[in-house]
């Protein structure tokens, strides 16, 4: 199944080479074309039950479409979100929301992939988030700014955490937070402002405004105050999934940098009969494989319905790391041609970084794994 699942996604890809990743790169464009591919043949609906118009596969089978997708040299940041954040809505949401909205996902015919929960001043300490959504009658009126909200210019609907009961008023840290799910077909240029923010590499995130955006209370999910548990909810799957998107950058690396050490020939001899070039190959090889494990380890967990937290996050460190030393390497394997645009090696080392920072940098999945596994003191 999943052999068949790879051959697919990579016949896809296929259509989408090197050099049409390098042109959005240079333009900083969204890869509008390729998403819509993926949208017409399912996958971006991989996770969404068949009931509702999607697939109904498993976190596992997902991870393969994303993990294809990088191996093929391609980017599935652009998209990956279109799969999990619906998650949130189809575990919390009531009925008819579930009717109302999944199965235009599923379709394509919606976008919900812009997620809103890092803001500029609270960072990291996301139960401390200061926008506010106060209600007044049948509406949350919004008011403050999330930054780093990815594909918000790309999405109709945005998941939204902001804060209902103010910080001083909540028992638990945790409590006081809410989920909407914005219509931002509507909302823009009605409280709603989006302004991108050009980063090292083609991302298509934004920092965005709220001023006094109205969002209906029937377009609250699940119940107020419970948001930051739904929250939780949601992230072991993003985590396995972006650790099988790094498992495809580092075997990406690994792939090139082995094919181009056989063919570059200095001093007589090809580069890759060096130790000083063959081992760090060898050892980024392994180091992907390893995470590779954790990776379907945790998925396996997930899709088993047991807890994963360890796993998961686990998993999502140590791809992110194996991928991050797969791209230092390959630039070393490539020297000076690792940096020329044309053999996109650089920039698959801009995408790949991300993985140490976003969506949870690794000091605060090591501050997770020594407080909660380990049982440590709290360190955060
Ligand atoms: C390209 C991009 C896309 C993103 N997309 C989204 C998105 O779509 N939606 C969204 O909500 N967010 C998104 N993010 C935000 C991302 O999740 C955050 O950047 C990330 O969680 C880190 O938060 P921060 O940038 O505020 O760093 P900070 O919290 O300011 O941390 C800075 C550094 O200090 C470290 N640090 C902080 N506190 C501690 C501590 N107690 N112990 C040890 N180290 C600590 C961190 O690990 C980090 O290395 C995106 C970010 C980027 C760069």
């Amino acid at each position: 199944m999943h052999a068949q699942l790879r051959g697919a996604v990579r016949e896809l890809c296929a259509g989408f080479p090197d050099a049409y990743w390098r042109d959005l790169d240079s333009r900083r464009e969204y890869p509008d074309a390729f998403v819509k591919a993926l949208t017409k043949a399912g996958y971006l609906a991989a996770l969404i039950p068949e009931e509702y118009g999607g697939s109904g596969l498993t976190v596992a089978d997902a991870s393969v479409i994303l993990e294809e997708i990088n191996r093929q040299g391609g980017n599935a940041a652009a998209c990956h979100a279109q799969m999990y954040i619906m998650g949130t809505l189809l575990r919390h949401g009531s009925a008819d929301q579930k009717r109302a909205y999944l199965p235009k996902i599923a379709a394509g015919e919606l976008r919900l992939q812009a997620f809103g929960v890092s803001e500029p001043t609270t960072g990291s300490d996301t139960t401390q988030l200061q926008t506010t959504a106060i209600r007044t009658g049948d509406r949350y009126v919004v008011n403050g700014q999330k930054i780093w909200m990815s594909r918000a210019e790309h999405s109709d609907l945005m998941l939204l955490i902001a804060r209902t009961t103010p910080a001083d008023q909540v028992k638990k840290r945790t409590e006081g937070l809410s989920v909407l799910l914005v219509d931002m077909r509507q909302a823009i240029g009605h409280g709603l402002t989006i302004r991108p923010i050009r980063t090292m590499m083609n991302h298509s995130t934004t920092e965005v405004f709220f001023n006094d955006l109205e969002v209906p209370v029937a377009n609250l999910i699940g119940e107020e105050g419970k948001g930051f548990r739904y929250l939780i909810d949601g992230l072991n799957a993003e985590r396995i999934l972006i650790a099988a998107e790094c498992v495809g950058d580092g075997r990406w690396f690994v792939e090139r940098a082995t094919k181009y050490a056989n063919e570059r020939v200095v001093f007589g001899r090809p580069i890759g009969q060096n130790q000083g070039i063959q081992f760090p190959i060898a050892r980024a090889h392994v180091a992907v494989e390893a995470a590779d494990l954790m990776r379907w380890r945790a998925a396996a967990l997930f899709d088993a319905g047991k807890p994963c937290g360890a796993e998961a996050n686990m998993a999502k460190l140590l791809a992110a790391d194996a991928s991050w030393e797969a791209a230092n390497m390959a630039v070393q394997t490539y020297g000076g041609f690792g940096f020329a645009e044309e053999y996109d090696i650089e920039r698959k080392f801009r995408e790949t970084k991300l993985y140490q920072v976003a969506p949870l940098s690794t000091n605060l999945i090591l501050a997770y794994i020594g407080e909660h596994v380990l049982g440590l003191p709290r360190s955060y």
